[in-house]
């Protein structure tokens, strides 16, 4: 047996469409190496929690479930994080919009954001209030978030 989990295809535009908060309508996707694709596949670090915070959406839309628990706090990642697009009921991810990004000192950041999914066959949006926090090490990890009606 090879241990080694199968390697997701990667996308040649990145699935967070760039976003930013006061994002033009219509800008077209960056490149997936020069945008998510540098963190995600270990080239680069996140200088924002902006950066994370896109580079983690664009792995759930990837399911890189081991970029996602390297870049959520140990105190509050869940053990049984399933991330696998291809499972039955997977939310299917659509995009991602980017409300607000406040950094509030030198370690703890927000970002308020829109992700659009369907499962089931039927939209949703899930519109929420992450917070980050940046370690020791430099690197900005999700620690948790408020979720909003929407
Ligand atoms: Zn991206």
């Amino acid at each position: 047996m090879n241990a080694e989990t199968p390697r997701a295809a990667r996308p040649a535009d990145c699935p967070c469409g760039g976003a930013a908060p006061n994002q033009k309508a219509g800008t077209r996707a960056p490149r997936y190496a020069d945008c998510c694709g540098r963190f995600i596949d270990g080239a680069a670090v996140p200088a924002t929690a902006l950066e994370l915070m896109r580079s983690r959406y664009t792995a759930y839309v990837l399911g890189i479930e081991a970029y996602l628990r390297s870049t959520w706090a140990p105190e509050t990642c869940p053990a049984d994080l399933d991330v696998d697009p291809a499972a039955e009921g997977a939310p299917h991810w659509l995009g991602l919009a980017i409300k607000r990004h406040e950094q509030r000192d030198e370690t703890h950041a927000i970002v308020e954001f829109v992700a659009r999914y369907k499962t089931g066959g039927r939209a949703f949006r899930l519109h929420e209030t992450s917070r980050f926090t940046r370690g020791a090490d430099d690197r900005w990890r999700y620690v948790d978030g408020d979720v909003s009606p929407s």
